[in-house]
């Protein structure tokens, strides 16, 4: 990816605030800003960053959620028994490709067995959960957050394709105890548009009742058929439901009793003679070309469906494939929405402006005469670096062409003006912030301003970055008063924030503060006198230590100054004493999964710089983090580390590590003092010889098959 990582972290701040906006809007108020095509860039960009630079993944990042909370809801609540999942996305046949392929990873499948995925259009509507018990309806609910939905189980009871009790074929078995079906409730496009228009009308007559003037901008209409089918079912008064033309399919199940199949397919068709609708367009795929030609066929077929779709969701069909898939974060490793393309524009660059970021990457940004993409008017598109403005040959003035593929935030993916003879853009070689050289060290595609701490956007960025939402989360500290604050001297480092204080009575002088409103920043930093430490950590900004990478450093040393030690031992290199001391140092971080050499050197790095040293030492005068604590899961293995070797011959190395991080455990990747447990297959060497001269338990395969056994 041609960014650099601290563009990565400001964006990752970005997008994370950006989606919990438009996710509250649209999942709470039925009201979003947005056109779909846009969420899902947003949410698949911020996807792509956390790929490249997993130590970024931020606590507050979407992927971390699902959905939206339901708490203003008027609504009652209901928890999932089953946690409703989302899907994660794809865009190309790549990436379909590869999702296959980590499936077979995972399940360390042979190349020639088959692995049959279904496939189905994906409907652009609300995910909702219906209870049955010994075949009645009991409850029927969103999916919220995933974890707690709200009740609209009387709403339900408007929709003709939702039976209030199943229709038991006789041939089949009997109907399970307990079955969630889960699936779609979505509004046709024709009855969308009447929906819309009626809504309109209904505003004129009230309005000519009145006598008022009637405003047609003012009427609100719903932007799309999903947020129409959304707000027509979360009605607290039903009988609005049950004006509005809603309709249901099935595409999976939650909680059950037992399932009347072994395989995706025979379960929704099962479903499907229960009398519930499922997708005219549900089959069966043997290959990853079957795959495509569904998607393809689905696509073409799009204009002629009554109803919005988005894409085509592929699901692994054995469900005991799926079982052992499993998840991550909150989407299944067995399914995927391969997401249908958004749209191209032509517009005119007609400037390029240059930002500069935490770390004095100087940044080219687009500015654009206003066009609509996919429904939304862009004006600015970042250029990424020098390099891009290269290869694309961009100047002001020229005709681009921008892309909203559900890839990104709107791209230049083609410059029209290129045989134009106009002079090329030179990239500047100043910064535009303090006039100090610019340049790109060698090997390097970012020109980095050389200002260092003289320069003033590189010192406020890094104090923005301490105190964001991911650091130490500091309410009422916001960028304005950052910027201004330091105009006045008086944000040097992080630790003069603690010493705010003493300046009440400059900050009430200034303009726009009050009594209040001092007090309330005041105590919002106090009550950061003993933070999180992994947060603090990840708020120093130290190159390459997202906030992931903070908390897993965290979770091995528990407190700071015992990880500044061991990144001090492992970076000095002279004396044989000290060289000892030293590997052992580098040794113990390299074991932490997730920890590579590019962090251990700017750990290194980082202290090795007096300056750093002094801001590191006045910041901890100033607040005391308590040692990290670890949650630990019941099981026999919580809270230990535990290593894989040799050959594992019932499951893959990433099924192992998925394993142990569900039952609590740590897998590391190298034998270490710190190390509790090792699981060796045939054809372990140098780790297991490891492992027993350090005395460390030794277990088979068959053993942790035991342990994961026991812990359910
Ligand atoms: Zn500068």
């Amino acid at each position: 990816m041609n960014i650099s990582e601290a563009e990565a972290a400001n964006e990752l701040m970005r997008l994370a605030k950006a989606i919990a906006h438009h996710n509250r809007l649209y999942h709470a108020e039925d009201a979003p800003e947005i056109p779909d095509a846009e969420y899902d860039a947003l949410v698949r960009r911020n996807a792509e960053l956390e790929a490249a630079f997993p130590h970024l993944i931020r606590p507050d990042s979407p992927s971390q959620a699902v959905g939206h909370e339901v708490a203003a809801s008027p609504l009652g609540k209901v928890t999932h028994e089953v946690r409703m999942m989302s899907l994660d996305n794809a865009f190309s046949d790549e990436e379909v490709a590869e999702f296959v392929a980590r499936i077979r990873r995972f399940l360390s499948l042979s190349a020639d067995e088959p692995v049959v995925m279904t496939a189905e259009d994906k409907i652009d509507g609300l995910s909702c959960s219906l209870r049955y018990e010994n075949g009645k309806l009991v409850r029927a609910a969103t999916r919220g957050d995933g974890q707690v939905g709200e009740d609209v189980t009387p709403n339900v009871a408007h929709i003709a394709d939702i039976v209030q009790e199943l229709r038991g074929d006789g041939a089949g078995g009997p109907i399970p105890d307990v079955f969630e079906v889960r699936g779609e409730v979505y509004m046709e496009k024709a009855a969308f548009h009447a929906l819309n228009a009626h809504l309109m009308d209904e505003a004129r007559a009230q309005a000519e009742a009145k006598g008022e003037a009637f405003d047609e901008a003012k009427v609100r209409q719903f932007a799309n058929p999903r947020n129409a089918a959304a707000g027509s079912l979360r009605q607290k008064d039903a009988s609005v439901t049950a004006k509005r033309p809603l309709r249901f399919w099935a595409h999976g199940w939650g909680a059950a009793s037992s399932l009347p199949g072994e395989s995706q397919h025979e379960v929704i068709r099962r479903i499907e003679s229960w009398g519930l609708p499922v997708s005219p367009q549900f089959r069966q795929c043997g290959s990853v070309e079957e795959m495509l030609e569904a998607y393809r066929a689905i696509r073409d077929g799009r204009p002629d469906l009554p109803f919005e779709i988005d894409g085509v969701v592929y699901k692994v069909d054995r469900i005991d494939w799926q079982q052992r898939l499993g998840f991550v974060a909150k989407a299944p490793r067995w399914a995927l929405a391969h997401k249908f393309p958004a749209e191209q524009a032509e517009t005119v660059l007609e400037s390029i402006d240059i930002q500069v970021g935490r770390t004095g990457k100087l940044t080219p940004v687009g500015r654009l005469k206003p066009v609509l993409v996919g429904g939304v008017t862009v004006t600015n598109v970042t250029l990424h670096n020098r390099d891009e403005i290269a290869r694309l040959g961009v100047r002001p003035g020229d005709r681009v062409v921008l892309q909203r593929a559900g890839d990104v935030i709107p791209q230049v993916v083609d410059n029209l003006s290129r045989e134009e003879e106009r002079p090329a853009y030179v990239f500047p070689d100043h910064c535009p912030e303090c006039g100090s050289e610019a340049v790109a060290e060698e090997g390097e595609v970012d020109v980095r301003c050389t200002g260092g701490l003289i320069c003033p956007a590189q010192r406020t960025e890094r104090l923005k970055h301490f105190v964001s939402r991911a650091a130490l989360d500091i309410e009422g500290l916001g960028e304005k008063t950052i910027d201004e604050f330091f105009a006045h001297g008086w944000l040097e480092s992080p630790a003069d924030i603690f010493r705010l204080k003493a300046r009440k009575d400059e900050i009430l002088a200034l303009e726009g503060w009050k009594d209040k409103s001092v007090e309330n920043l005041l105590s919002a930093v106090e009550s950061k006198r003993a933070p999180d430490a992994a947060r603090l950590l990840f708020g120093l900004g130290i190159r390459h230590v997202g906030a992931v990478t903070a908390r897993d450093l965290m979770k091995r040393f528990e407190t700071l100054p015992a990880l500044r030690q061991i990144a001090e031992l492992a970076h000095q290199k002279h004396g044989e004493e000290e060289a000892k001391a030293a590997s052992d140092a580098y040794a113990e971080l390299i074991s932490i999964d997730g920890i590579g050499p590019v962090v251990v050197e700017a750990l290194g790095d980082f202290f090795h710089e007096d300056h750093n040293k002094q801001v590191w030492d006045d910041l901890l005068s100033e607040v005391s983090p308590p040692p990290y604590v670890v949650e630990t899961k019941d099981s026999a293995v919580a809270g230990k580390t535990v290593v894989f070797t040799g050959k594992l011959e019932t499951m893959s190395r990433d099924e192992a590590k998925a394993q142990a991080e569900r039952l609590g455990a740590k897998a590391a990747g190298s034998v270490s003092p710190k190390t509790d447990l090792v699981v060796a297959g045939p054809g372990a060497g140098s780790k297991l010889k490891k492992a027993a001269e350090l005395g460390i338990e030794v277990i088979d395969e068959a053993a942790w098959a035991e342990i994961v056994k026991a812990a359910g």
